[in-house]
């Protein structure tokens, strides 16, 4: 069975943004291939350094939130990253490597820059696609699902692993991206994504009466004023979400949009009825194992312990072929 790792850093709960774009492509490849998760803990602090206490909280949301989706800590390795400490020492070793232009002209990095990523631009937040290096290679995973906007990182880290495997010999995996589509959710606000931060997200944990108001405050198509007025679904955010999740409603919506069949009230009711069903399974697995602290760091211990296991062996074999393996 071929490896994967994947992750996310612990920002909050999880949202239907990361549903349709990671955890439901996860829940199918955590049965096909050795899938390793990594709570991205120390990752997080690239951009959340002045907040470290949010972060233990946020780790059991994510777990929550993986649960919740369908992934089954038994078969899928939950991984925390700062538990992992040869992960943090990998990174050093690379970044003796590594060259100051390939990352100061890495395309993710400087569109996250320019997008205000970065509270304040550190050697952390610089530094972070090596230190995503050592995550894949740490775990020799063979494969790392993403979508477009993250190929550059992986083909920074074949780089790093080509020049390793040149200087000091084969040791490391070169991983390859499982490129699949990740579908973007935009956010209730119309904005191009969906996120915590800006407010415009619908948890996998909501209840119904949440998931209603959010639906009636989603911006739609902003030309049409009266039910009579012909809407035109493209431009709507809930005719987005409609394609996303109930693709079988689409042509109907489509249709009664454009020839005004419907106004946006009803349009928008007959979604949220639809959502709450979606959702419900998935709020109370949430629920069911959210303040069941042992569950989640059994569930985390479990992934960590083979994770660790795995990365003993690889900075065994890094150190021996860059012949840093005396005085032990
Ligand atoms: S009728 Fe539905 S799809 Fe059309 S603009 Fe209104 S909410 Fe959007």
């Amino acid at each position: 069975m071929k490896r994967i790792l994947t992750g996310d850093r612990p920002t909050g709960n999880l949202h239907l943004g990361h549903y349709i774009g990671t955890l439901k492509n996860r829940a199918r490849l955590q049965h096909e291939y050795e899938t390793y998760l990594l709570v991205a803990d120390v990752q997080c602090l690239t951009t959340n350094f002045d907040r470290p206490e949010q972060i233990k909280e946020d780790i059991y949301n994510v777990i929550a939130g993986y649960f919740a989706a369908g992934i089954d800590p038994q078969t899928a390795n939950i991984v925390i990253q700062s538990r992992i400490p040869e992960i943090a020492e990998l990174t050093l070793y690379y970044s003796m490597i590594v060259p100051m232009a390939l990352l100061k002209y890495n395309p993710t990095i400087k569109s996250e820059i320019a997008a205000g990523y970065a509270k304040e631009m550190t050697y952390g937040f610089f530094g972070y696609p090596v230190n995503q290096a050592a995550d894949i290679t740490i775990f020799g995973a063979d494969l790392v699902p993403v979508g477009k906007d993250q190929v550059p990182h992986i083909e920074l880290t074949r780089k790093i692993v080509r020049k390793f495997n040149a200087l000091y010999g084969e040791v490391l995996t070169e991983p390859r991206e499982l490129l699949g589509e990740v579908p973007v959710l935009p956010g209730l606000d119309g904005r191009e994504k969906m996120s915590k931060s800006l407010g415009n997200a619908i948890f996998l944990c909501d209840d119904d009466e949440s998931i209603v108001k959010k639906i009636k405050s989603a911006v739609t198509d902003k030309s049409r004023i009266h039910p009579s007025d012909p809407g035109h679904p493209e431009v709507c955010t809930v005719f987005m979400y409609y394609r996303a999740f109930f693709p079988d409603q689409v042509p109907g919506i489509e249709t009664g949009c454009s020839n005004a069949a419907f106004g946006c009230v009803a349009c928008k009711k007959r979604f949220a009825e639809n959502l709450c069903a979606f959702i419900k399974p998935m709020r109370e697995r949430y629920f069911s194992v959210r303040n069941d602290h042992k569950f989640l760091e059994a569930a985390a211990q479990r992934g960590t312990a083979r994770g660790r296991e795995l990365s003993a062996a690889t900075m065994q074999a890094v150190k021996r072929a860059m012949k840093i393996d005396y005085f032990i």
